[in-house]
């Protein structure tokens, strides 16, 4: 057992308390606060194929360093995770790397839709716990545009009681509007191109397939306002559709493209203040479910390309908490609200039980991130230099106490 003395609890009230552990060990935990231990229900944690950008190794110590005992992983790896010999594939070798750093991560798989695969959807429904549809392209070629494959996959998710996961971003509107910014390169284009309609369209259609065949709905990184109306209004109307945004939807606006460049470019792409403005109202009113890091680590070399050629996507894991334990302390949200977004909500909407893991937080901790005390394999994020107050110190995960720096 683990024994914490003068603990501060979500009640905010000073108690003793003992936790479930491996080892006996008694602890002062004046001035620390504690919580259930978080899940990030979007990592790309690039095993396998994709491992020069981040392994399980490196991706278990930054989700431990981040609160974070619970992850579950995307299928757009070398090769795509689209049939249950992959699957079982990738978990033996997530296992063996998990095994190798002795850090018994919680994680599950997403299943990829794919065209010519149809027939995995029911093998693997008891190995997955759900379905990724990429509705515009992002990294990996595992895109769904044309909607007679959209119908199927809704429709044989519903019968097989699945979540179907969407990234919903509309394909052609991409290539279309590709070609109105083709003489120009800059990465603000990003969020130009992928605007918030090219948004808006998949999600609409996306909540129209939900709503046609009853099809448990999880729309991934929700970023617009315009996206958050559609899904407020779909809720009112009982259709089964669940929606995550991210922290760099909620922390970065279109404006950090003039410091970053391509190293916040990512698929949804970052967005005006007006939108920010939306999604944080959106927390607070219910719209929104659930934060996802959609942990998406590409090197530093990778990100040094030019706008065309530099890939999407960026590191989140361990930063995701500390900015929201900021935000907490800048009365933005509550720390239960951060309780239910990164854990209660997704237990319910991915239906998993409960686990004895639990995150230690100091609210008064100060520290300025650096890309040198990354746990992350791609030792950078776009947050460095940021000083932060309220930081996790220590996580239990599985009876082991982990103590972060
Ligand atoms: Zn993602």
């Amino acid at each position: 057992m683990i024994h914490l003395r003068g603990v501060t609890t979500l009640e905010n009230e000073v108690v003793d308390l003992s936790l479930p552990s491996t080892e006996e060990r008694s602890l002062d935990a004046h001035g620390l606060t504690l919580l259930p231990a978080l899940i990030d229900p979007h990592v790309h944690f690039r095993t396998p194929g994709l491992e020069h950008k981040e392994n399980w190794e490196t991706a278990a110590r930054a989700a431990i360093q981040g609160g974070i005992t619970t992850v579950f992983d995307m299928p757009n790896t070398i090769p795509p995770t689209i049939t249950l010999e992959r699957v079982l594939a990738k978990e033996a070798l997530i296992d063996q790397q998990l095994h190798h750093v002795k850090i018994p991560l919680h994680y599950g798989l997403y299943l990829g839709a794919d065209k010519n695969h149809f027939d995995e959807i029911a093998r693997c429904k008891r190995h997955v716990l759900a379905i990724k549809v990429f509705m515009g392209s992002s990294t990996g070629d595992l895109v769904m545009d044309d909607e007679p494959s959209l119908h199927t996959v809704f429709q044989l998710a519903a019968q097989h009681d699945l979540l179907v996961a969407v990234h919903a971003e509309d394909e052609a509107m991409i290539q279309e509007r590709k070609k109105l910014f083709q003489h120009e390169v800059h990465p603000r284009l990003h969020s130009q191109i992928r605007n918030d309609e090219v948004a808006l369209k998949a999600t609409q259609l996306a909540i129209e397939l939900a709503r046609l065949y009853k099809t448990r709905l999880y729309l991934l990184h929700i970023g617009t306002k315009k996206e958050v109306a559609a899904i407020k209004k779909a809720k009112e109307e009982g259709v089964a559709v669940f929606a995550e945004t991210t922290p760099h939807h909620l922390f970065l606006t279109t404006e950090a493209y003039e410091t970053l460049g391509t190293k916040v470019q990512m698929n949804p792409p970052i967005r005006s203040k007006e939108d920010v403005q939306a999604l944080w109202e959106a927390l607070a009113d219910g719209t929104i479910d659930t934060i996802g890091s959609d942990h998406a680590p590409h090197t530093l070399a990778e990100k040094a390309q030019a706008y065309g050629k530099a890939p999407s996507g960026i590191p989140g894991v361990e930063t995701t908490l500390p900015l929201l334990l900021n935000a907490c302390n800048q009365k933005r949200l509550s720390l239960a609200m951060i309780v239910s977004l990164m854990r209660t909500k997704i237990l319910d909407i991915f239906r998993l039980s409960e686990n004895n893991d639990y995150v230690l937080v100091d609210m008064h901790k100060k520290k300025t991130l650096a890309d040198h005390q990354l746990k992350t394999k791609c030792g950078w994020s776009p947050y460095s230099g940021m000083t932060l107050q309220g930081w996790p110190v220590m996580t239990l995960l599985g009876g082991t106490l982990y103590e972060l720096n």
